[in-house]
């Protein structure tokens, strides 16, 4: 068994909040130098310049990405062999003790209401976060914090298809969830698809499908493909860089799969913006 402090865990989490608002992963800042390079819009070339640039700056000068810092999203996998200490303290406020850390140190805007209807009042520490939980093998804990932006998140839709449509009727409402999806949710998208699982497991997985690395395709030849067609689909609406047309609308498609009940068949697409803020950390 190993022990893990944690306040390492507050720790983890407070520095990657702070570093995936300031810094693009290098997969995500390579695509967006590569949609650059091959863009045929003189427009849609020049706003690819600004958003590279925009990222340097944010790096060079530690200062955020995008102006919506985003709810914290934390997906968490523990390994079987893994125990806290001191014992009784939780995860989850480990976790949260270190969005809020994160966020006040890194002048991060806190963009999260304790109340969604009524009052919407703002918690002033950016949390709670969403925590996604896994136990897996081994003795090692990961953590990866995503800071997802409000104006992508809501463009993300879900649905339940019956299990005898075809892959083409699914593709084709996919790629109508992003041509709605536009302007306003600040393309070129990462594109997150979940198949397959219940309700809210198909969610989650869309979302977690985002943490793939930019060019890694699916393992499974079948989903590659989908994926490949999907992007081609996606970057053939014209949208282009925030809207304004050009060649490049998004910058991957990633599928995850989940197994699920014989009488269903969900499908979740989770919008992300060209602001693709997510950092690992493995204690
Ligand atoms: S959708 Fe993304 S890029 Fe647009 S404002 Fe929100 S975080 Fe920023």
């Amino acid at each position: 068994m190993r022990t893990i402090a944690i306040e390492k865990i507050t720790q983890t989490v407070k520095e990657l909040v702070i570093k995936a608002c300031y810094e693009l992963e290098e997969d995500v800042l390579n695509a967006l130098i590569n949609a650059q390079k091959k863009e045929s819009s003189p427009r849609a070339k020049k706003i690819l310049g600004q958003l590279i640039e925009n990222a340097q700056i944010a790096k060079d000068e530690r200062i955020p990405l995008c102006q919506d810092t985003g709810l914290a999203v934390v997906f968490v996998k523990k390994g079987k062999n893994v125990k806290f200490e001191p014992e009784g303290c939780g995860l989850y406020d480990a976790i949260n003790r270190g969005i809020e850390q994160g966020y006040e140190q890194g002048a991060l805007r806190k963009s999260v209401v304790a109340e969604p209807l009524n009052q919407r009042k703002n918690t002033n520490t950016n949390t709670p976060g969403v925590i996604h939980f896994e136990e897996v093998d081994g003795d090692k804990l990961e953590i990866s914090v995503m800071a997802k932006g409000g104006g992508c998140e809501n463009k993300s839709q879900f649905k339940i298809f019956n299990p005898t449509q075809d892959k083409q009727d699914i593709c084709s409402w996919i790629v109508d969830v992003v041509r709605q999806a536009g302007a306003n949710a600040c393309p070129p998208f990462v594109v997150g698809i979940g198949i397959g699982g219940d309700f809210e497991q198909c969610c989650t997985i869309s979302k977690r499908a985002l943490l793939r690395k930019i060019g890694q395709l699916n393992h499974e030849p079948f989903y590659a493909k989908m994926e490949k067609e999907l992007l081609e689909k996606i970057n053939n609406l014209k949208l282009g860089t925030l809207g304004l047309g050009g060649d490049t609308t998004a910058l991957a498609v990633q599928i995850e799969t989940a197994p699920c009940h014989i009488a269903s068949l969900p499908v979740a697409v989770n919008i992300e913006c060209h602001s693709h803020r997510h950092k690992t950390a493995i204690l």
